[in-house]
C-alpha cells in the first residue's frame, strides 16, 4: 500500500515571519491525518525556521530546488549538503524551474542523483506543455522526462523518490486535468515507464502525485483514482483551511 503524499509548494510566497506563523497554524490542523505524508516546501530562507517550528511534529519539510554539487563557486545556489538537517524532501524539475531557470533533463538528472547521494528525497516533477498536450505528445514527453530524470538511479533508491505529474497547462491556471486523464498518464505512462525500468513491484511501490490547480472542490476526483497517490499543490497550499481540507480528503478517499 502506497502512503498518500500531499506536498504544499509555497513557491516565492510568504516572508520568513509569515512562513513560520503559517507553519505553526498548520501543524495542529494537519496533525490528525497521520495516514497521509504531509510536506511543506517554503522558500530557502524560511527552511531553517519552519523546520524548527515543526520540530517533533510529523509534518515534513521540503526545499524547492537544489544544486547538483556538494559545494563550489556557484553564486546564488544551494547545495544538497546545506539542506541536510533542514529538509527531508526536495522538489526537482518543477516546470517553473525548467521554464524560468532553463533547467534541462540532463541537469535535473544530476540534481536527482546529488539529492539522493546526500540523503534527500526528491519529488521529481514532469509534465507536458499545452502545445504538446494538444499535439497528442503527452505520453512521449512525460515518459521521456521520467527516463531522463531517473537516468543512473538504481532500483534501491526508488524507495526514496516521489514523482509528480504536473501538466504545465494546469499549473496556476485554474484549468485542471480531469481525474481520469491524470490517472491514465500516471498509470499508463509514468508507472508503465517505471515497470520498464525497474520491474512491476518497484513500480507499484513508488508514490506518484498529480499537480495542477488542485483544490478542495476537485481533490476527491483525484484521490479516488487508483494510480494517483497524492497531490503537489501550489495555490491551495497557501491557506490553512484549503490545505487542511486537501489533506483531510486524501485521508478519507485513500482510507476507503
Ligand atoms: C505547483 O506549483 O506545483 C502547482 C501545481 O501549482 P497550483 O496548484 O497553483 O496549480
Amino acid at each position: 500500500m502506497r502512503k498518500p503524499v500531499i506536498a504544499g509548494n509555497w513557491k516565492m510566497y510568504k516572508t520568513l515571519r509569515e512562513s513560520v506563523d503559517f507553519a505553526r497554524e498548520l501543524a495542529p490542523l494537519l496533525a490528525p491525518f497521520s495516514s497521509v505524508e504531509r510536506i511543506v516546501c517554503p522558500t530557502y530562507i524560511a527552511l531553517a525556521a519552519v523546520a524548527d517550528a515543526l520540530k517533533g511534529m510529523e509534518i515534513k519539510v521540503g526545499a524547492q530546488n537544489v544544486h547538483w554539487e556538494a559545494q563550489g563557486a556557484f553564486t546564488s545556489q544551494i547545495a544538497p549538503t546545506m539542506l541536510q538537517g533542514l529538509a527531508e524532501y526536495v522538489l526537482i524539475g518543477h516546470s517553473e524551474s525548467r521554464a524560468y531557470l532553463a533547467e534541462t533533463d540532463e541537469l535535473i538528472s544530476k540534481k536527482v542523483k546529488a539529492a539522493l547521494a546526500y540523503g534527500l528525497k526528491p519529488i521529481v516533477a514532469v509534465g507536458e506543455s499545452l502545445g504538446q498536450y494538444e499535439a497528442g505528445q503527452t505520453s512521449q514527453v512525460v515518459g521521456g522526462q521520467v527516463r531522463a530524470a531517473l537516468n543512473g538511479v538504481d532500483a534501491a533508491n526508488m524507495a526514496n523518490i516521489i514523482l509528480a505529474y504536473e501538466p504545465i497547462w494546469a499549473i496556476g491556471t485554474g484549468k485542471n486535468a480531469s481525474g481520469q486523464l491524470a490517472n491514465n498518464i500516471i498509470g499508463g505512462t509514468i508507472r508503465a515507464t517505471l515497470v520498464d525500468l525497474y520491474g512491476r513491484s518497484i513500480a507499484d511501490s513508488v508514490g506518484i502525485q498529480y499537480g495542477g490547480s488542485v483544490k478542495p472542490e476537485n481533490m476527491a476526483e483525484y484521490m479516488s483514482q487508483p494510480d494517483i497517490d497524492g497531490a503537489l499543490v501550489g495555490g491551495a497550499s497557501l491557506k490553512a483551511d484549503t490545505f487542511t481540507e486537501l489533506v483531510r480528503i486524501a485521508a478519507q478517499e485513500k482510507g476507503k
